[in-house]
C-alpha cells in the first residue's frame, strides 16, 4: 500500500490529532475508548499511560481483531513522539476501516513535558529513570537491566591503574555497591593513569580519594571501603557478599589468594593486567571456563615478575582495559551478550591490536579440577605462592 511511502506530514493532515490535553481529558472523562500503546515493550516498561494497552507497530495490523474487533470502537493511539502511531492511525482507517481513532500528537513526550501523569517503572526513582535513559533506551538493557545493574555489588581490588577506570565506570552505569579494597595513598605518580584521583589529594588514601570522586559522579552508588590488603586470613571474609570481583591487583599473590577464594565461593572474576604497552584480560567462572590457575598453574620465579611499581606502562593503558573490565562487568550483571569466559585477549597498544586466544580448563588444576580438593578456611593460607615477593 502506499500508506508506507506517505511523508509523515501528508498522513497527519488524513487523521485525526488530539492534543496531549484533550486526550487526557478525554480518557479521564471515561467513556468506552482503547488506548493503544504502538512503542517497543522496553520502552513500554520504561513509562506509559495508565490503561493503555501494548501493541508494537509490527504487529497492530495482526492483532488489531482481537483489541477492537468493532471498527466503530474509539481508539486513543499514542506512541513516544506521535509518529509511528500516527501511520498506525492510518493504517488503521484506510486498510481496516477504523472511522473513529485519533492519534495523540507529540506522543508520551509531550505528554509528559505538560507535566500529564503516567504509570512509570517500578523500582527506579524519576532521577534514575533520567539518568539511565541512554542504558534502558536499549532493548538488551531496558528497565530490568538497569534495576539489575542497580542492586549489583562489585568488589574492586585497588584503586590504582586498572581500578580507577573500572570504578568511573561502574559508577556512572549505576552498579548499586562498589567495594574498593586497597590500603595505599595517593602519590603524584599515580595521577598519570589513575584518573580517579586528582593532585590536591596526593598523601590520602586511595578508598577515601576513590569514593569522594563516585560520590560526586553518583550519588545512587555505595562505596564501601577496605583500607586493607587482602590476605589468606580476610579475604573470604570480604568477598563473600559481593556478586562479582574484579581482579586489578598488582602482584601475583593477591591474584593467586583470589582465585582460590573465588572459586571456594564460586564467585566470577573478571581479571586484567598491564604492563608497558600490553594489555591481557578474561572472565573467570568458577567451573563454567578455566580459572587464573588453569592458565598459569604457578607463579613465575620472582626476578622476572616485572610487577610492583619499578615497570612503566603507557597510561592509557589502564584506561583501556580498565573499561574492557568494566564491561564485562555490566554484561555479567545485566546477564546479557558473551562473557570472556575461556577467552584471554590481548591488546598491542603500539600496534592497536587485539588477540584472542581459547583457553580451556586444565583436569589437572589444584583449584578448579575434578581431583581438587575442597579448600577449607584454615588450608586457605597454606599455598606457600601467597608470600609477598614485590615487598
Ligand atoms: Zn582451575
Amino acid at each position: 500500500m502506499e500508506a508506507g511511502t506517505l511523508k509523515l506530514e501528508e498522513i497527519q493532515k488524513r487523521i485525526t490529532e488530539l492534543t496531549p490535553e484533550q486526550a487526557y481529558e478525554e480518557i479521564e472523562a471515561g467513556g468506552d475508548h482503547v488506548l493503544l500503546d504502538t512503542r517497543e515493550p522496553h520502552e513500554y516498561a520504561e513509562a506509559h499511560l495508565e490503561g493503555a494497552t501494548l501493541v508494537p507497530p509490527a504487529e497492530v495490523a495482526e492483532r488489531i481483531d482481537e483489541i477492537a474487533p468493532d471498527p466503530s470502537q474509539r481508539i486513543i493511539v499514542y506512541c513516544r513522539t506521535g509518529s509511528r502511531s500516527a501511520r498506525a492511525v492510518h493504517q488503521l482507517q484506510e486498510q481496516f476501516g477504523y472511522d473513529n481513532i485519533a492519534n495523540v500528537s507529540g506522543g508520551i513526550v509531550e505528554w509528559q513535558q505538560k507535566g500529564l501523569p503516567v504509570a512509570e517503572a517500578e523500582g527506579m526513582t524519576s532521577g534514575q529513570r533520567e539518568r539511565y535513559s541512554r542504558h534502558t533506551l536499549l532493548p538488551e538493557v531496558g528497565v530490568e537491566g538497569q534495576i539489575k545493574l542497580l542492586s549489583s555489588k562489585v568488589l574492586l581490588l585497588g584503586a590504582g591503574g586498572l581500578g580507577s577506570p573500572t570504578a568511573l565506570y561502574l559508577a556512572a552505569a549505576g552498579i548499586g555497591t562498589l567495594g574498593i579494597v586497597d590500603d595505599d595513598v595517593v602519590d603524584e605518580s599515580n595521577l598519570q593513569r589513575q584518573v580517579i584521583h586528582t593532585t590536591d589529594r596526593v598523601g590520602e588514601p586511595k578508598t577515601s580519594s576513590a569514593k569522594q570522586t563516585i560520590a560526586n559522579l553518583n550519588p545512587d552508588v555505595e562505596v564501601i571501603e577496605y583500607r586493607t590488603r587482602l590476605d589468606a586470613g580476610n579475604i573470604l571474609e570480604i568477598i563473600k557478599d559481593y556478586d562479582i570481583i574484579v581482579d586489578g591487583a598488582d602482584n601475583f599473590p593477591t591474584r593467586y589468594l583470589l582465585n582460590d577464594a573465588s572459586v571456594r565461593l564460586r564467585k566470577p572474576v573478571v581479571s586484567a593486567s598491564i604492563l608497558a604497552f600490553e594489555g591481557q584480560i578474561s572472565t573467570f567462572v568458577p567451573f563454567e571456563g578455566p580459572c587464573y590457575r588453569c592458565l598459569y598453574p604457578t607463579p613465575p620465579p620472582a626476578e622476572l615478575a616485572p610487577s610492583c611499581g619499578a615497570a612503566g606502562v603507557l597510561g592509557v593503558m589502564a584506561g583501556v582495559m580498565g573499561l574492557l573490565q568494566a564491561n564485562e562487568v555490566i554484561k555479567l550483571a545485566a546477564g546479557i551478550g558473551e562473557p570472556l569466559i575461556g577467552r584471554l585477549l590481548l591488546y598491542d597498544s603500539l600496534g592497536t591490536r587485539f588477540t584472542e586466544l581459547k583457553v580451556r580448563r586444565d583436569p589437572e588444576c589444584p583449584i578448579c579440577g575434578p581431583d581438587a580438593p575442597e579448600i577449607t578456611e584454615s588450608e586457605m593460607g597454606k599455598f606457600p605462592d601467597y608470600e609477598l615477593f614485590c615487598a
